[in-house]
């Protein structure tokens, strides 16, 4: 755990009581501040009291005499609307924060030469697969390295910093809405695309939430910005200091810079399926790779290369560690064989866009789609329905998708063993090397807990067929 020094004999509101409200909690407490604890549920106020920490309603409680509101990302702090803590908070004049910015300010706390790095990756997609390949990537080459964050372990639960450590954190636009002073060494932006808007109020809202990662980052720093689409370009034009874009379309090959010294311009990272180039050399051939198929995980492997040489990894060790990057589960993760037939669990795409870039990965599919849709639904793939050999589709979303696949073959499934059972028979028919594909461009909770429960009711249909389990491609 790592404590939040700063709020010493001070009073501290936590509301939202769910894994990182308990630990930011734990991490005030141990930095010696008093943590109010408070969330609208019974279950998570009976944790806090079990742990034997002061639960005490919000709503009723005195605001003049708090340092801060600890905010749990899954509270609103603007839309649709601010939450009821926070239009308390700011009435009291009490500064509103997350578990990110604790975190910063315990690090900023210690002397300069004390500090561990920090690399932070933000963006609608590939987050998650980024912050686990830098931290293989940095862990191979030696490093001591802590990954957490948004994902796996909350970053304030991770081991506290010692000078030569590396936190890899991965950051969502919640969590970033909720900083003022985070400042990481290295920061990523993945890509942008419309999601969460609800909760942003909007576009600009959204985007000006990722930019956030770049706010305060010093001229040492590098700002490392995916540019294929028009958001990131944006972004990227108007930031300082070391600035690396990687594109992975043709069309957008941005620049590698130092604006603050005079250095030359160089061309920008480019990467493409199993290829990242520089200034027209290759920087690392991934052909050979066990998990980074396709041009998305080319540009997840471009963030990581990039990040590794910010930070001083040899081109051989970060080559060394792109390649043998086992993969995450639930992201493209091969799961199973069946004589030719190859089942690819892709649950974790809950958006179209997700899915574009798995269906973009094969040529002919046997794709299991649907759940909960997103706004527009699976409109925006029209361009790639012709590598789809037949859709399954399953949950709510069926009817819409189906009528949205219109002439491209397709049969409402309904549920996720049904969907496996006549994908498989018919990929099997078909003959020679098929691909059955669940990426379903949909939320999950129609039918399934989570995206996690989904890819694993989808390995265990798989594996009920009698398909040989495969860990990494
Ligand atoms: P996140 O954590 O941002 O949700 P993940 O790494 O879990 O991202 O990947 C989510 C989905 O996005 C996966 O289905 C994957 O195929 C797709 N994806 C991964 N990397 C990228 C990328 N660089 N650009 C676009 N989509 C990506």
């Amino acid at each position: 755990m790592i404590p939040v020094p700063g709020f010493e004999g001070r009073r501290v509101a936590v509301f939202g009581l769910g894994r990182s409200g308990i630990t930011a909690a734990r991490a005030l407490q141990a930095g010696g501040a008093t943590p109010i604890l408070w969330d609208d549920g019974e279950a998570g106020r009976a944790q806090a009291i079990g742990e034997g920490f002061t639960v005490e309603d919000l709503a009723a409680a005195d605001w003049s005499d708090f340092a801060a509101l600890v905010l749990s990302p899954g509270a609103p702090l603007t839309h649709p609307r601010p939450h009821w803590t926070v239009d308390l908070a700011r009435a009291a004049g009490v500064p509103v924060l997350g578990d990110i910015e604790l975190f910063a300010r315990a690090l900023a706390a210690r002397p300069k030469d004390q500090r561990p790095r920090v690399v932070a990756i933000t963006g609608t997609n590939g987050k998650s697969t980024t912050t686990a390949l830098i931290g293989w990537v940095l862990k191979s080459a030696g490093l001591a390295v802590h990954v957490g964050g948004n994902i796996g372990v909350g970053v304030l639960a991770l081991p506290e910093p010692t000078p030569d450590a590396v936190y890899v954190i991965e950051v969502s636009s919640y969590q970033l809405d909720l900083t003022t002073t985070f400042a990481p060494d290295v920061a990523i932006l993945t890509n942008i695309t419309p999601d969460h808007l609800d909760r942003h109020g909007g576009m600009d809202g959204y985007v000006a939430s990722k930019r956030r990662i770049f706010a305060n980052q010093g001229p040492d720093s590098a700002a490392i910005v995916g540019v294929d689409d028009a958001w990131g370009q944006g972004i990227e034009s108007r930031l300082n200091g070391h600035v690396i874009a990687v594109s992975s379309s043709d069309h957008s090959s941005g620049p590698l810079r130092n604006r603050g010294a005079a250095s030359a311009e160089m061309s920008g990272i480019h990467a493409e399926p199993g290829l990242i180039r520089w200034q027209g050399g290759v920087l690392a051939d991934l052909t050979a790779a066990r998990s980074l198929p396709g041009r998305h995980n080319a540009q997840n492997a471009a963030f990581a290369y990039a990040t590794a040489w910010a930070l001083g990894v040899t081109p051989d060790a970060a080559v060394a560690g792109l390649l043998s990057f086992p993969g995450l589960a639930h992201r493209m993760e091969a799961v199973g064989r069946l004589g030719s037939v190859r089942f690819i669990n892709d649950s974790k795409a809950t958006n179209a866009d997700a899915a574009r870039q798995a269906l973009a990965s094969y040529r002919s599919v046997f794709w299991i789609a649907g759940g909960v849709p997103k706004a527009g639904g699976i409109d925006d793939l029209a361009d790639l329905f012709p590598r789809i050999a037949k859709a399954y589709l399953i949950g709510d979303a069926a009817p819409a998708f189906a009528a949205t696949l219109a002439d491209t073959p397709h049969v409402i499934a309904r549920t996720l063993d049904a969907a496996v059972a006549a994908a498989a028979a018919d990929a099997a028919s078909a003959g020679g090397d098929q691909i059955v594909l669940l990426s379903p461009a949909c939320a999950s909770f129609d039918q399934f807990k989570d995206f996690e429960a989904r890819g694993e009711a989808f390995r265990a249909a798989v594996l009920a067929l009698g398909a040989v389990p495969e860990t990494a491609s």
